[in-house]
Parts: structure tokens; C-alpha cells; sequence
């Protein structure tokens, strides 16, 4: 990627790690194709909100075409994949409710529980949910259970059949935001739920157009009643314009998940040689499973020089560090995507070699 360094005066060619765009569909020609088709035939915008004249075909091709990819019928659309979740949450849980959340949850669903209960348990942690579970039995009226697929810090993914088994013995709801698995994880690309065989265990599915699909939005997927019950009350979906024609570019990046499968593979080759590369040069890689690959450092003086010498280097990373993550978590985060070549890779492995070299991150200095 072409990056204009702060106060250089020339544009400095990056190996791009800050990237969603897994499978790098928002560079494929039929995408771009689509996008094109789509203004042509429809304009640059559909004019209003859905109530009044601003729901149109494409829209309605969309929502069907995502129900269908997690095997369900109904789904409903968002402008963000932010506000799926903010959205949907405010709108279903009130005082009388609770939200159950894995404490690594996204922010956005943080915020859609500001106007219900809320109790957090510990990340992954089977032992705190049922704690938490049995705690709320009987004090609520809608329990719901709300985790990620894939951690978008980490990289790591939810243990799905286990919680779907707990929080249904609980009797609460489970959602499920896929955000950063749709198009990565699971033999098809349907995410954590393929991988635990999960379509009819998840009541509510959440997640993003805007990262292995290539575009913007967001949408949930339920049972026809909570979708129809969502399209009539969440106001964020109401009172607000729906997407552009260029949607019709996600309907294709949707149908490639099957079509061109050859890009998940290279996706996949891509994730492990850059975490073996990283694991060999002794790096705390964590326990990612994904296409999120952090490399933890801890300091945060150090997380941020690590991050200004890649940079220096021509590797485009985040550092990331509270409050994203606990204050002693602070880790330089990575995103692999199927378009990076292993000559990119291969940078990345000498600029993190030589950044060790300097700062002692890696586990040989510990
Ligand atoms: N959920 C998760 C887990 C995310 O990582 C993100 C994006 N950072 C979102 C939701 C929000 O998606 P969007 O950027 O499309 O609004």
C-alpha cells in the first residue's frame, strides 16, 4: 500500500498489516463489477429510510442472501456493522432484562446495553457464565448471552458449542457477533458457527459487510418474528437511509465465499506462515485461531516504539493498548489478508526480527 508517513515529504510503499479486507474482495474485479453495475442501474443512493420508500430490491436480495449463506430466512440490515449490534441490543433488552456479556465483546454491543443490566464474565470462561446464568434465573425477563465468534483483540475464537449449551439450559438467548469469522474461519466460511455446526443454536447472529466482504454494513439474522419485531421498532433501522446500490457489490463478495474458495485457502497459508514465522523467531503469539494475529509485548513504551520501528521499516501495524486492552496487554496487532505475498511476509518477519533485536519483546529476552 502507498502510506504518506507524517512530516515526510514523499509517499512510502508499506506492507499493509491494519487491513479487514481478508480476502481482499474490495480490490476483486466481479466486486468492483458489481458496484459499478449497481450505480448504474439504481444511482448513488436510495433517498430514504425504509419505512418511506428507501427499502428497494437490492436491499431486500441482500437480507435474504445473508439469511441463506448461515442456512436461516430472515435477516435485517444495518449501516454499520456497529450499529447491528448498538441497534439491536437497545431495542430488544430494557430494565427488566439482562445482558450477559464476555468482557472482550466489541464496543458496540457495549454500548447497546447501556440501558439494561449488564454483568460481564471473564473471557471464555465457561465457569463465570454459568455463575453468571444461575444468577440471573429467576430475577429477569430476557436473559441474553452475547459473545464475538472471533475476538477481534486476540484473535481467538468463542468455545460456541459449550455456551450454546449452557445458555439454552438457562433458558436465555444467545448472539453471536461473527464479525471478524464470516468469509475466514470454517470449512465454507461461515465462521465459528460452521466450525461447531451451530446454525440453529445461535438465536441472533450479528456481524459486518465491511471486513472479508469487502464493503460497509451490518446485519442480523433471526427468526422471522425478532427480524420483523427489529424492522418496525429498532429506530437506527427505521429513521435512517438505507444503503447505496453499491451494495449489489456484497450480494457477488457473498456468493465468491463459494465460488473463488481458492482465496480463503491462500488466506489460510498466509495466517500460518506468518504465525509459525513469528512463533520461530520466539514471539507470544497468543492462542489466535484466526486472521487477527497480535504479538504480545506488554510495555506500552515499548508496544508503540515497536510499532514507530515496522513502521520505519515499511510494516504498517497497530499497536494497541488500553483501554482496548488491560493496561499490562499492550501488543502490537496484525491482519492477514489472502493478497499478501510471501515476499510481504517475509518483511514482516525480518522487520519484527531486527525490531527485537533493539527492544527484546520476543519470549528470548524474557
Ligand atoms: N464487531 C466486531 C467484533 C468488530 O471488530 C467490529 C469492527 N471493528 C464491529 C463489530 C463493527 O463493524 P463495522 O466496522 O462494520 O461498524
Amino acid at each position: 500500500m502507498n502510506l504518506m508517513l507524517p512530516g515526510d515529504a514523499h509517499p512510502t510503499w508499506c506492507v499493509c498489516l491494519v487491513s479487514n479486507d481478508y480476502l481482499g474482495f474490495s480490490q476483486h474485479p466481479k466486486v468492483k463489477a458489481a458496484v459499478i453495475k449497481g450505480t448504474e442501474m439504481f444511482g448513488t443512493g436510495s433517498g430514504a429510510s425504509p419505512a418511506i420508500g428507501g427499502h428497494f430490491v437490492y436491499h431486500h436480495q441482500l437480507e435474504k442472501k445473508i439469511a441463506e449463506f448461515y442456512k436461516r430466512t430472515d435477516a435485517i440490515l444495518y449501516t454499520t456493522g456497529y450499529t447491528a449490534n448498538s441497534a439491536t441490543l437497545q431495542c430488544l433488552l430494557h430494565k427488566e432484562d439482562i445482558a450477559i456479556i464476555d468482557m472482550a465483546v466489541h464496543a458496540s454491543v457495549y454500548e447497546g446495553c447501556l440501558t439494561t443490566n449488564r454483568k460481564k464474565f471473564m473471557h471464555n470462561d465457561l465457569a463465570a457464565l454459568e455463575l453468571a446464568l444461575k444468577n440471573a434465573q429467576h430475577s429477569y425477563r430476557t436473559k441474553m448471552v452475547i459473545i464475538d465468534g472471533v475476538y477481534s483483540q486476540d484473535g481467538d475464537l468463542a468455545p460456541l458449542d459449550q455456551i450454546a449449551e449452557l445458555t439454552h439450559r438457562y433458558g436465555a438467548y444467545l448472539v453471536v457477533d461473527d464479525a471478524h469469522g464470516i468469509g475466514v474461519v470454517g470449512d465454507n466460511g461461515r465462521g465459528v458457527i460452521e466450525m461447531h455446526d451451530a446454525f440453529d443454536q445461535v438465536d441472533i447472529i450479528t456481524g459486518t459487510f465491511s471486513k472479508a466482504l469487502g464493503n460497509i454494513g451490518g446485519y442480523v439474522i433471526a427468526s422471522p418474528e425478532i427480524i420483523n419485531y427489529l424492522k418496525f421498532q429498532s429506530k437506527q433501522h427505521l429513521f435512517s437511509t438505507t444503503a447505496t446500490p453499491a451494495i449489489l457489490g456484497i450480494l457477488k463478495a457473498i456468493e465468491l465465499v463459494d465460488e473463488e474458495p481458492e482465496w480463503r485457502v491462500k488466506l489460510w497459508k498466509n495466517i500460518n506462515y506468518l504465525k509459525s514465522g513469528l512463533i520461530n523467531l520466539g514471539f507470544n503469539v497468543g492462542t489466535t485461531a484466526s486472521a487477527v494475529i497480535p504479538v504480545k509485548v506488554g510495555d506500552i513504551g515499548k508496544t508503540l516504539e515497536a510499532g514507530r520501528l515496522l513502521l520505519k521499516a515499511g510494516i504498517y501495524t497497530n499497536p494497541i493498548m488500553f483501554p482496548a486492552v488491560a493496561v499490562k496487554d499492550a501488543r502490537i496487532r496484525m491482519n492477514v489478508m489472502a493478497t499478501h505475498t510471501t515476499a510481504h511476509l517475509d518483511k514482516v518477519l525480518e522487520a519484527f526480527s531486527d525490531v527485537d533485536g533493539q527492544l527484546h519483546i520476543s519470549n528470548k529476552y524474557r
